[in-house]
């Protein structure tokens, strides 16, 4: 049975540190454990042993990759978001061992999952694994943008001293409504943290409704129409997956119905912003910032226009690569959840049915698009 793992070179960094977990050094820590067991694990040269069991690469782009090379007989892929193997209809229809993907993370839709419905291919992520940490990296990130961190923090970096260069579009939270889009796990404790703040509102807008203790908990509201629900926003912050549903949701059309000059935070998924009509409106002062660490392709290019997009004022960016799901702190954890799913799939064990995403022909959550179960 070969496993194929895809995850990101780590470097010297990964050499260093041993909980960089994540990487193709130290491969999430599945190798003592197979080891253990007797299996052997090896890196990507198939030819080197016959024993081989699985095969760790971050080579995922283009048709000679060890993506798409090993993917052709691997019975299990485990890739991770934050350097996603793109597992595509096509690719799918390629893999005729597939059975199982591990996401070690959450978020999924790097695979087509409507393609692994139909191919009976059950997928799996670690799910709570990372979600306290991209809640701490959205209120760090709304406070940097509301509070125009970065621009100040260049600007003493240059040697500089003018203060009011910052101060004049520098605010507090305290007083300004800040909307969810997506209240579960992540969207949820961004609320919780934010309930200290003492902000005007705090919003969601969910096709799942919070049970109302929760609700009531984090004094939230739930705005049910969306354009209603940016308008009324300050602050939005995206925290839903990116599916059929999402791809896209704030586009032009949306921008224009945010409050002028409005914050925008996602660390859900890229592709659910408009690259360009995002970086539109921080240019003309629709949006005063943009921040988050997801993007549509990842690594993102060099001239990606969120590198180095500003506001009219020439600060409001806050975008940093893929890392806040990847603290060394929830490493541990997801990659610990991967490798007991994978001991769950050889013991023939049941699996936690909060990690299935698709089950055998079916989706197993109501996170990825209102749809009917199939
Ligand atoms: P979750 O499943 O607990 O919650 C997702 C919520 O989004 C659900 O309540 C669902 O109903 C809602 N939703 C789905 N479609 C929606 C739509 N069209 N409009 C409004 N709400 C919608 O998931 P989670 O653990 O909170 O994670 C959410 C997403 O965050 C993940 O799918 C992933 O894409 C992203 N994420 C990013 C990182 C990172 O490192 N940046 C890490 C973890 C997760």
């Amino acid at each position: 049975m070969k496993v194929l793992a895809i995850l990101y070179d780590g470097g010297k960094a990964a050499e260093e540190e041993p909980r960089l977990l994540g990487t193709t050094e130290n491969k999430l820590g599945i190798k003592d454990w197979l080891e253990s067991l007797g299996h052997e694990l090896v890196a990507v040269h198939p030819a080197s042993t016959q024993r081989a069991i699985i095969q760790v690469s971050s080579s995922k782009e283009g048709p000679d990759s060890d993506f798409q090379k090993h993917i052709v007989d691997a019975e299990v892929l485990i890739t991770t978001p934050f350097h996603p193997g793109y597992l595509t209809r096509e690719l799918i229809e390629k893999a005729k061992n597939l059975k199982l993907c591990i996401t070690a993370g959450v978020g999924s839709d790097h695979i087509d999952l409507n393609a692994a419905v139909d191919h009976r291919i059950q997928v799996l992520e670690v799910s709570g694994s990372n979600v306290v940490s991209v809640a701490e990296h959205v209120v760090m990130s709304i406070l940097l943008l509301v509070r125009n961190f970065v621009p100040a923090h260049e600007m003493i970096e240059r040697g500089d001293w003018e203060v009011a260069r910052i101060a004049r579009n520098a605010f507090d939270l305290e007083g300004k409504v800040v909307g969810t889009i997506g209240a579960g796990r992540i969207g949820y404790r961004v609320l919780q943290r934010l309930l200290p703040f003492d902000c005007k509102e705090l919003l969601y807008y969910d096709y799942a409704p919070l049970p109302p203790a929760a609700a009531e908990a984090v004094k939230t509201r739930r705005v049910e129409d969306l354009k209603d629900f940016v308008s009324q926003c300050d602050v939005i912050t995206v925290n839903c997956p990116l599916h059929e549903g999402t791809r896209g949701l704030v586009n032009a059309d949306l921008l224009k119905h945010f409050k002028k000059g409005a914050w925008l935070v996602n660390t859900a998924r890229g592709a659910i912003c408009d690259k360009d009509a995002v970086a539109e409106a921080l240019k003309s002062g629709q949006l005063s910032g943009y921040a988050g660490d997801v993007w549509d392709v990842q690594p993102a290019p060099k001239d990606h226009v969120w590198r180095t997009a500003k506001n009219p004022l020439g600060g409001g960016n806050g975008m940093v690569p893929h890392y806040s799901g990847t603290t060394l702190d929830a490493q541990a954890r997801y990659a610990n959840g991967a490798k007991q799913i994978l001991e769950n799939y050889l013991n023939g064990k049941a699996q936690d049915p909060q990690n299935i995403i698709v089950g055998l022909g079916r989706y197993e959550t109501t996170a990825y698009g209102q749809r009917d179960k199939k």
